[in-house]
């Protein structure tokens, strides 16, 4: 859950046992959304502005992985080095190393504040796991915004990003730097680059997006729920238009304590 400013993923980050730290202090109508789009098109930098404006949990799996990246080996169990051989050349982690992370985290999807999810599903077999997952703990998505970038500014994007170490904070070399070159505005840890935003990972993972990840797109149109958003402009720019076109899905209901979904933006 987020408190104020800070964006705390300590609970998902940290394994099933860790409850969230705080709650808004004003507690919104809960969004459940889920984030989809290529690699690169800011989806982790719209995950935070949202979590943060939404109070809801922000639950990165790409983030999972990377947190286990800076464990030791020893401190790795098996299937997690296994997905790490995947992650760093771009290529998707098996379903079922995937899957075995979400349900020992079934309680996040609980969070008073909703959740975003970054970065699951990302084939077709996760997103009807999540399907069943949710329907047996009586919860719903709220809506599945879907970002559309050019190819040449996804590629652009990727390798000018820098991520930071301890928190997570994402910057771009040229469109968003850091104030000190190479350290954290937010909590003053390394930048680092993601192994897989080299060029050689770059193709395999744009490669992995077109064959497993699109086809979700058809998937939740089905189901009334996509949301298309164009990702070009600033970071804070795509944020407004994500929020104009979600509260476009949401029209209060009578006395205004109830909402009901609005079917207009559903494609
Ligand atoms: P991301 O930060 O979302 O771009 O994820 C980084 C990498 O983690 C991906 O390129 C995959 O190797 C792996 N990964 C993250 N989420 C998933 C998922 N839902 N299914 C399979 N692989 C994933």
């Amino acid at each position: 859950m987020n408190s104020g400013d800070r964006n705390d993923r300590a609970a998902w980050l940290k394994g099933p046992s860790i409850k969230c730290s705080g709650l808004p202090e004003k507690l919104n109508r809960p969004w459940r959304l889920v984030l989809l789009g290529p690699p690169g098109v800011g989806k982790g930098t719209q995950a935070e502005l949202l979590t943060r404006r939404l109070g809801a949990c922000h639950l990165s799996t790409g983030d999972l992985f990377r947190e286990a990246q800076h464990r030791s080996e020893r401190e790795q169990t098996l299937a997690m080095g296994a997905a790490l051989n995947f992650m760093k050349r771009g290529a998707l982690v098996p379903d079922a190393i995937v899957w075995e992370l979400i349900r020992e985290r079934t309680s996040c999807l609980h969070c008073q504040g909703g959740f975003v999810l970054d970065g699951f599903p990302r084939t077709l077999a996760q997103a009807k796991a999540l399907q069943v997952l949710l329907e047996n703990e009586r919860l719903s998505l709220d809506a599945v915004v879907t970002y559309e970038l050019p190819g040449a500014e996804i590629i652009s994007r990727l390798s000018g990003r820098r991520t930071c170490e301890k928190c997570m904070a994402i910057f771009h070399q040229t469109a968003q730097p850091p104030r000190i070159e190479g350290i954290c505005d937010r909590c003053g840890g390394a930048l680092f680059q993601r192994e897989d935003d080299r060029p050689e990972s770059i193709a395999v993972r744009l490669d992995a997006y077109e064959h497993s990840t699109a086809p979700l797109i058809q998937f939740y149109r089905n189901a009334g729920l996509l949301t298309l958003v164009v990702a070009t402009g600033s970071g804070e720019e795509i944020f407004q238009r994500t929020m104009t076109i979600l509260e476009s899905r949401v029209k209060p209901t009578g006395d205004g304590s109830q909402y009901e979904q609005s079917a207009v933006f559903a494609r």
